[in-house]
């Protein structure tokens, strides 16, 4: 089945929501207007990384998301390829040496990017360079663009037959609050789960719903309105989620995985 997680992403601080090697938010144009947007890839780092401290947390396994850009070629590193986590998202894995054979694993999650329903409200900050000895600020070293807050709306596709998957995922989505650029100042998002849609076919896309209405609460009657036979109720509390990720752990799907790396390491250490 496919499941599609509608969430209202509501940016509660300013946002600094830029591609790398730019200092400028990305806009599209909806209804005639200039939108800010969030790229659905820098979602999904967030809500990936959240899922993969709470599987640490609880299988005590060494997993971390290293990413690399180096000379253009961008590649990730750090992965266990046996956990819950890494089946979700998916990965690659090669062995340094030996036979170098390579374990792939799609992902099973896919990311639109987040639109809001107004356009503007883009700032420039200058940032400075500080003498830290003579404590004296320098000249301006550039501009960053940011985001005045508001609410974005963004849809997570999920392929599964497993509804403990929706549960992990929902459950990361909800425990994740800082996206974007620098953090440490901007970029507090809370997440508001709109509404799953459980369907045969994926329904809906967060294009069409922000280009259609004004508010989350208009996509939420719509969607009750329209897919009332569709919406599933995904609800995982904090004291399940450590049990929900030990059953995940044991899904065939997670073994099979499990099983692929540990042959890949196998055949590293044969010769
Ligand atoms: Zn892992």
């Amino acid at each position: 089945m496919k499941y599609q997680i509608v969430v209202n992403r509501k940016l509660e601080s300013f946002g600094q929501f830029v591609t790398e090697g730019r200092d400028e938010i990305n806009t599209t144009m909806i209804n005639g207007e200039d939108r800010p947007f969030i790229f659905g890839t820098k979602l999904r780092a967030v809500e990936r990384r959240t899922i993969m401290n709470r599987v640490r947390n609880v299988l005590e396994n060494n997993c971390y998301l290293k990413v690399h850009e180096r000379g253009g070629a961008s590649g990730i590193s750090g992965l266990c390829m046996s956990c819950p986590a890494c089946y979700l998202f998916g990965g690659t894995y090669a062995p340094k040496t030996g036979e170098r054979v390579q374990v792939n694993e799609r992902t099973k999650v896919n990311y639109s990017e987040a639109y809001p329903f107004v356009g503007g409200g883009i700032r420039d900050v200058t940032f400075n360079a500080v003498d830290e000895q003579r404590a004296i600020t320098g000249q301006a070293l550039g501009v960053n663009q940011i985001v005045e807050p508001r609410d974005f709306i963004n849809v997570v596709d999920l392929e599964t037959d497993n509804e403990d998957w929706v549960k992990l995922l929902v459950w990361g989505i909800e425990h994740s609050n800082r996206y974007g650029a620098n953090v440490r100042i901007y970029g507090q998002m809370k997440n508001e789960i709109l509404g799953v849609i459980k369907s045969d076919k994926l329904k809906v896309t967060s294009y069409n719903l922000v280009s259609n209405f004004k508010s989350a609460e208009e996509i939420e009657e719509h969607l009750q309105k329209v897919y009332n036979k569709n919406l599933v109720k995904i609800n995982v509390s904090d004291d399940k989620i450590e049990t929900l990720i030990k059953n995940l752990q044991n899904t065939p799907e997670v073994k099979e995985l499990a099983k692929r790396k540990s042959d890949a390491d196998n055949k590293k250490y044969k010769e």
